[in-house]
């Protein structure tokens, strides 16, 4: 056997092996966090699920329809429910303790917006929301994720912020450290559905990777890939950058399941 072809067996290998251990993300039912639930025999219709009234992923796994749910930060403790085919099916939201993160920018541009910045902000957050709320069956995600880039995680997912000691949002995701010009990678397969010049997020690229599962990319200093473009696992979309509110030069970036921020790090190995 040739080298290249073993080299391509190896590699069809590594492949079917990360299919199976990653097929789905890690079950985690805290407020950010992922819920897995096993539905029915495959051999049955692929049932429809519904969580808050919003459409949620049905994929198959080991011979099962699995619903795969994102609880928003805000989601309450306890008993909780996804319609499934019109029945409810029960999960319970166990506590996670997000601890406190405060930030010092050097202007208060950005905590306390003028009018016209304010008018800006809900512009956009309308085209976020949209980008946020959409929903390919055409494409089947890959929960394998790759990192985006190379960099040391400055700041995790779900902290309560103050910025210049005022509250504000928690943090809806997983900042990376990395130097400006860093070229950032498509974690798995998508569709880019949105780009643009942001008041918070800066320049940012939205990422559609199947069924209501979105990546959000912020604070880029170049957007390298347009609206409707498909991309590849690993395909650079852009350039690591300090446009938008930040301190300094990272990514930050945001995924989102049926509309509601979850922890990225649930889809890294
Ligand atoms: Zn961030």
């Amino acid at each position: 056997m040739s080298l290249s072809n073993l080299l391509k067996i190896m590699a069809i290998m590594t492949c079917a092996l990360s299919t199976s251990t990653w097929a789905l993300p890690q079950s985690n039912p805290v407020p950010g966090g992922i819920v897995t639930l096993k539905l029915s025999d495959k051999t049955e219709l692929k049932p429809e699920a519904f969580y808050k009234d919003k459409a949620v992923m049905v994929t198959a796994h080991e011979g099962y329809w699995h619903a795969v749910v994102g609880l928003g930060l805000n989601t309450p403790l306890g008993y909780q429910e996804v319609r499934v085919n019109g029945k409810g099916i029960a999960f319970n939201v166990i506590h996670k303790d997000y601890p406190e993160q405060h930030i010092t920018l050097k202007t208060n541009k950005h905590v306390d917006l003028s009018e016209a910045d304010l008018k800006r902000h809900k512009g956009e957050k309308q085209k976020a929301n949209k980008a946020f709320n959409s929903f390919d069956e055409t494409q089947s995600p890959d929960f394998a994720f790759m990192k985006p880039v190379k960099g040391s995680f400055s700041s995790l997912f779900g902290l309560k912020r103050f910025f210049n000691e005022k509250p504000r949002n928690p943090h809806s995701g997983l900042d990376i450290a990395a130097p400006k010009g860093a070229p950032i990678l498509t974690p798995s397969p998508g569709k880019v559905v949105l780009t643009g010049n942001f008041f918070f997020n800066g320049n940012v690229v939205y990422v559609d990777h199947g069924q209501g599962l979105i990546s959000m990319f912020c604070h880029l200093s170049e957007i390298g890939v347009e609206q409707g473009d498909t991309l590849i696992k690993g395909q650079p979309l852009g350039k690591v950058g300090a446009t938008g509110r930040v301190t300094g030069p990272h990514l930050h970036w945001s995924v989102s399941l049926n509309n509601a921020r979850v922890d990225p790090m649930l889809l890294l190995p």
